[in-house]
């Protein structure tokens, strides 16, 4: 059964039955969700329960489960991935693995035979399609491609248009590892196996990005679709960002702190007034003429160049010339022509609008957004960037797919107060966003 609380609890309380069967009629495809971190609490306690606990007795498995039933409490994003060492624990033989891959597929692509604790709604499915992205561990009873194959081998018990793997790359792996995961990747995508895609992940604050770029190279150039976790945290350095944007990646997750700048120089948006940028703020974007827009150069040496010209074609006579009245003209039709040279800049550069993986709950619980009125999907969804809406990780979240519409739909303060029409889209979008679009041979 599942559980959800918090926000999303809220937002799906506040809205009428006609509401929570509308969201639940749209067809929706779950893009961002972590394997071992959408495993069902019930499961986790089960495999406690027939782990044999003299393997790897450093881990508290008992407390962490204990935690996890009393609902975590995060401060800061970095406690989340405190639980993992204890979950990875117990799914470190292929058939934990294939257990927890099939309670959470079930969880996902089949109606619980209950509502929620709490609520009446009849449940359905909760999403229409999924890509489960999971990182291949090698633990003493298998090897990374053994872990991947007992993931597929419950994927593949749904058909091609329900269910898919994206390969997660951990930050804080070698390069050698990620190339082998990768290859993994690749070899089992070869021989028919239902990968879909690469994905970078891990904590945010861990490992050098730029070792793994010719891996995602060779992933994308074999096909894979490719996501990455980007700016996901407050101090996710610029520079890190600007390498990640430079693979153009079919997706990213997160985005919460993508800088004006990069979003200037790699979406070619063009900002609507009264909408700040996703970093939390609701300052302007930044112009040109600006020192610090990542254009600022170029439109510089445009508007230096128009400025001789102006003044060279200029035929008024002298006196004219040394007005303050003429400088000014001169000036604002310089500015506009760089401008103009600028946005055929953009358009030559072709524009990338990656579709952004939003997950609202994980951000709020995480705190890496403070409100829902100041999430970053408002920015995206104003600048026609697709989005598609995402779980990341049910089981500390105690989210739902249909919770995490819920926020979308419900009214101040409890979502977003999107109408019907909007939050359709988004869910087309999500639908439109399928790495397994395409890629599956099917009419996925
Ligand atoms: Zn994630």
């Amino acid at each position: 059964m599942s559980t959800i609380s918090g926000p999303p609890a809220a937002a799906l309380h506040s809205l009428s039955p006609s509401d929570v069967h509308f969201l639940q009629s749209l067809p929706k495809a779950e893009l961002h969700a972590h394997l071992n971190g959408s495993i069902p609490l019930q499961t986790l306690v089960e495999l406690a329960q027939n782990w044999p606990s003299s393997t790897e007795p450093h881990h508290d498995i008992a407390s962490v489960i204990e935690r996890l039933r009393s609902g975590v409490e995060l401060d800061d994003i970095s406690d989340f991935f405190l639980l993992f060492p204890a979950i990875y624990a117990l799914t470190a033989t292929p058939s934990a693995v294939r257990r927890a891959t099939r309670d959470v597929l079930d969880a996902f692509l089949k109606p619980p035979s209950n509502p929620p604790p709490g609520f009446t709604y009849t449940p359905t499915p909760d999403c229409s399609y999924i890509e489960l992205r999971t990182t291949p561990r090698a633990t003493m009873h298998m090897s990374r491609y053994t872990y991947l194959t007992a993931v597929l081998d419950e994927v593949e018990r749904f058909p091609p248009d329900k269910a898919a793997i994206i390969v997660s790359i951990d930050r804080r792996m070698s390069e050698a590892e990620a190339a082998e995961c990768v290859e993994a990747a690749i070899a089992l995508r070869d021989a028919g196996r239902r990968v879909v895609g690469l994905d970078l992940s891990g904590d945010p604050h861990k490992g050098d990005v730029s070792t793994f770029e010719k891996h995602f190279k060779r992933g994308k150039e074999a096909g894979l679709g490719v996501t990455v976790h980007i700016a996901e945290a407050k101090d996710s350095s610029a520079a890190e960002s600007r390498i990640l944007l430079g693979w153009r990646p079919d997706r990213l997750g997160h985005a919460t702190f993508l800088s004006r700048e990069h979003i200037a120089l790699f979406f070619a948006d063009v900002p609507k007034p009264g909408i700040g940028g996703p970093s939390n703020s609701n300052a302007s974007v930044i112009q040109p003429w600006d020192p610090k827009h990542p254009l600022h150069t170029t439109f510089f040496a445009a508007y230096r160049k128009h400025l001789e010209r102006i003044q060279k074609e200029s035929t008024e006579p002298e006196e004219t010339r040394q007005t303050l009245s003429f400088h000014f003209d001169v000036d604002k039709g310089a500015r506009r022509a760089a401008l103009r040279d600028i946005e055929a800049l953009i358009v030559e550069r072709g524009a990338y609008k990656p579709c952004i993986e939003m997950c609202i709950s994980s951000n709020l619980l995480c705190r890496t957004v403070r409100s829902l009125d100041a999430h970053h999907i408002q920015y995206y969804l104003a600048n026609n960037h697709p989005v598609t809406i995402c779980t990341d990780d049910t089981l500390p979240f105690r989210t739902t797919l249909l919770g995490e519409y819920a926020l979308l739909l419900a009214k101040p303060p409890f979502g977003l107060g999107l109408d019907h029409d909007q939050v359709r889209r988004i869910a087309q979008m999500s639908m439109e966003s399928r790495f397994g679009k395409g890629r599956l041979g099917t009419s996925v």
